[in-house]
């Protein structure tokens, strides 16, 4: 632009000029002149002030013929230095390709208006900075002429905060994308956006999530909903949720997932949150192994010590409120060191592990074997209603380590020493209840080895078998354990067969046959005689109407009463039941009643022996003279016959004293008009001597010793055939 010392100059050219025909030029020219140029120089201050560069260029040749201040100051020169210059050479770096476009575009002159407008950015390079400048540049036509128009600005800054917003943008893309976990931003429980490590995770094409609803990454509706409902509700509460949940790669196999999410705004959890996630599958199972590990013995899996005493707490926690019992054993193997010592550490292992399972075969599964190390291991039974399945369960446990072991393709044969201690009878902690089950097993080697012994040295005797027997007796009941043997009765006269004694047995499945003076007491004890009994009447009524079926002359049947029966039970329909469903002749069947029974409540007994007495049965008195044997009683309930006890008859021939209480015995009841009977007869001499004395009858291994019915009849056919009288 013309600098003022310049205007003035064309000042002075311009009066100049009008000085030459001043008249005619002032009147027609010089106001419109005057006011163009005011025009064209107000243009110029307004471009001079401008920060935009503005550049006219002559087209074709690229000359600069104008520019405004703004460029000047940039290029470091006056503008009007520029003027004149090729564009070319002011070192901007699309320069050339700038004019080309322009050169190109000359032809559109005039035909399209406006003519188009192009933007480029290009560098330049000033005092060793770099600047960036951006133009946007056309083909103008003034007055037929044709010119390139240039505006430019220093776009420097806004390139660099550009730049350095794509780099931040970058940097942080790949701090996402080479995370190790996954990380997805999810709204209303669809994929927003998630990293590539997010979809490596579960297995989907890289982008194929967006958009998709997060249920596919759950196993089930159930775990996707509770899942969720637990997120939000500590979400929205601003706190971050973590949960290490089971989730479903696309491939269908679920693995563990770690997740942490946190919203991005907790007030408006509709704008989503952000979910780590990471796979701990990897992490699960070496935690699971390791937890596994600090509870198991390595060798054998089975559960160690540390293990096997949480259980025990529990089981004893358990038993105390239920009121049952928890027993503890020691097991030894006898003579694994002999294995170690000939077979070789190898062989010694494999054993172990045989063992193991073969131990394992014998418990529920509510039980727990452990070993402690060495050949020990403890047992632990919990929940123990039943005491008879300790024993039970021993008896199973040692016929299981009768068969030989296969080891190293060698037979060995062992045997296992059991020490036993019970929660509540020998404690309640670990320690003790160990303790105690160690020094009963060392008990059970010193008794010569595979065998088991109790800590308390009751239980190894008569306690135990009492408190096996009162839970196995009922169930004995029920799985008809019970059968009745039968003893014949002899009239020692006429050598007739007259009666038969039921006698009961216990067929117990571990204990084999048990006689009635290891059980009675204990079913008189808990009140179970009475059912039994009730049994006993039935069964033996039963039997014979059988005999008599089957076309024996049979004999009368004498069943033992308890006293148990009287008092709690209602002997007479319990009678009048047996009678009724065989239909048995009630002459036909004998009660066997103890004196203590018709001592007892006498009013109530009284009566009931009479009403028994007018159904027709018979009545006898047990184990005569070892009681009251008050004559009083005898006459007032009308019993049939006295048995006198095998106590006086065993040494009936070599001792005085019971000879005469036998003697004295048959004389007091023939006085009554009662018959008499001797039980426990085992010899000739002894029947011999009761003739004599004049006994009507005798019972005794003599004659038979109890045995099954079918024993029995064979025992009645066989006396028909010798001749004797049945
Ligand atoms: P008990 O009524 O005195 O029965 C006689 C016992 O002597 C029977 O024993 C019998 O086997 C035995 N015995 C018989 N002959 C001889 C002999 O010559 N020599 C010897 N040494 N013993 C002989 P068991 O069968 O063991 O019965 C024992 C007791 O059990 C019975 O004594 C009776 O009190 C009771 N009992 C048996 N069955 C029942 C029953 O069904 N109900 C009730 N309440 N008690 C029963
Ligand atoms: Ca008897
Ligand atoms: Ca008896």
């Amino acid at each position: 632009m013309p600098k003022p010392s310049e205007r003035d100059d064309w000042e002075t050219r311009k009066d100049r000029i009008i000085g030459l025909g001043e008249r005619s030029f002032r009147k027609s020219y010089y106001p419109q002149l005057r006011h163009n140029l005011d025009r064209l120089e107000r243009f110029h201050t307004l471009l001079d002030h401008t920060s935009d560069f503005v550049v006219l260029l002559s087209l074709p040749e690229g000359i600069i013929t104008d520019a405004n201040a703004a460029l000047g100051e940039l290029l470091g020169e006056p503008a009007e230095a520029l003027v004149g210059r090729s564009f070319a050479s002011l070192g901007l770096g699309d320069a050339a390709a700038v004019l080309d476009t322009l050169r190109q575009e000359m032809s559109l002159l005039g035909e399209r208006t406006p003519t188009p407008s192009h933007s480029v950015v290009t560098e330049f390079c000033r005092a060793a900075s770099l600047l960036w400048l951006e133009f946007s540049y056309r083909v103008a036509g003034v007055d037929g002429t044709c010119y390139g128009v240039m505006v430019g600005r220093d776009v420097t800054e806004r390139k660099r905060s550009h730049e350095m917003v794509a780099a931040l943008l970058a940097e942080k893309e790949a701090l996402l994308e080479n995370a190790l976990v996954g990380i997805i931003m999810v709204r209303e429980r669809r994929v927003v956006s998630c990293n590539r490590r997010f979809e490596e995770i579960f297995g989907y094409p890289a982008g194929s999530m967006i958009g998709q609803s997060t249920r596919v990454l759950y196993q089930t509706d159930e775990t996707f909903s509770s899942f969720g409902e637990e997120a939000y509700r500590s979400l929205v509460s601003g706190e971050g949720f973590t949960a290490t949940v089971m989730m479903v790669h696309a491939d269908g196999h679920a693995f563990w997932c770690d997740l942490t999410g946190s919203a991005l705004d907790p007030l408006h959890p509709e704008n989503g949150a952000i979910w780590i996630l990471t796979d701990v599958t990897e992490r699960k199972l070496a935690e699971d192994r390791a937890k596994f590990l600090s509870y198991h013995d390595a060798l054998t899996g089975l559960p160690n010590q540390s293990l096997l005493q949480d259980r025990l707490q529990q089981a004893v926690a358990f038993s105390h409120r239920g009121g049952t019992k928890v027993a503890l054993m020691a097991v030894d193997l006898d003579r694994f060191k002999a294995v170690n010592d000939f077979l070789g550490h190898r062989a010694g292992d494999e054993m172990l592990v045989e063992v193991a399972a073969r131990l394992k075969r014998c418990m529920r599964s509510t039980d727990t074997v452990s070993r402690q190390g060495g050949d020990d291991f403890l047992l632990l039974l919990t929940n123990i209603a039943e005491p008879d399945t300790i024993i039970t369960f021993l008896g199973e446990l040692l016929r299981h380590f009768l068969e030989p072991f296969q080891i190293d393709g060698k037979e060995v044969t062992t045997s296992v020493s059991v020490g036993v201690a019970i929660y509540p009878e020998d404690g309640a902690d670990f320690e003790t209840l160990h303790r105690k089950a160690d020094m009963a097993m060392y008990r059970a080697k010193d008794a010569g080895r595979n065998t088991y012994r109790f800590f308390n040295e009751e239980m190894n005797g008569d306690a135990l078998e009492k408190m096996t027997m009162h839970s196995g007796l009922r169930r004995g009941l029920e799985a008809q354990q019970f059968v009745l043997y039968y003893q014949p009765q002899i009239e020692i006269d006429s050598g007739r067969l007259v009666g038969a004694e039921a006698l009961i047995r216990w067929n117990h499945p571990d204990l084999g046959l048990v006689s009635p003076g290891r059980f009675i007491p204990v079913a008189e004890e808990s009140g179970l005689i009475v059912e039994i009994g009730d049994w006993v009447l039935r069964e033996a009524c039963r039997q014979a109407v059988r005999w008599r079926q089957a076309g024996m002359r049979a004999p009368l049947v004498a069943v033992n009463m308890s006293a148990l029966q009287f008092k709690r039970g209602d002997i007479e329909a319990s009678v009048a039941g047996a009678l009724e469903s065989s239909g048995l002749d009630p002459a036909m069947l004998e009660l066997e009643l103890t004196e203590s029974i018709l001592i007892g409540d006498t009013e109530n007994v009284l009566a009931t022996v009479k009403r028994l007495k007018q159904m027709g049965v018979k009545l006898s008195i047990d184990d005569f003279g070892t009681g009251y044997s008050s004559l009083s009683y005898l006459k007032r309930f009308e019993v049939d016959k006295l048995k006198i006890d095998q106590s006086f008859i065993r040494d009936l021939a070599t001792d005085a004293e019971d000879a005469a209480i036998v003697r004295a015995i048959i004389q007091m009841a023939r006085s009554l008009g009662l018959r008499t009977i001797a039980e426990g007869v085992e010899t000739k001499e002894v029947l011999d001597l009761l003739a004599v004395h004049r006994c009507d009858e005798a019972q005794g291994y003599f004659h038979g010793r109890p045995m099954p019915a079918d024993d029995f009849m064979a025992f009645i056919a066989a006396r028909l055939a010798n001749g004797e009288m049945a």
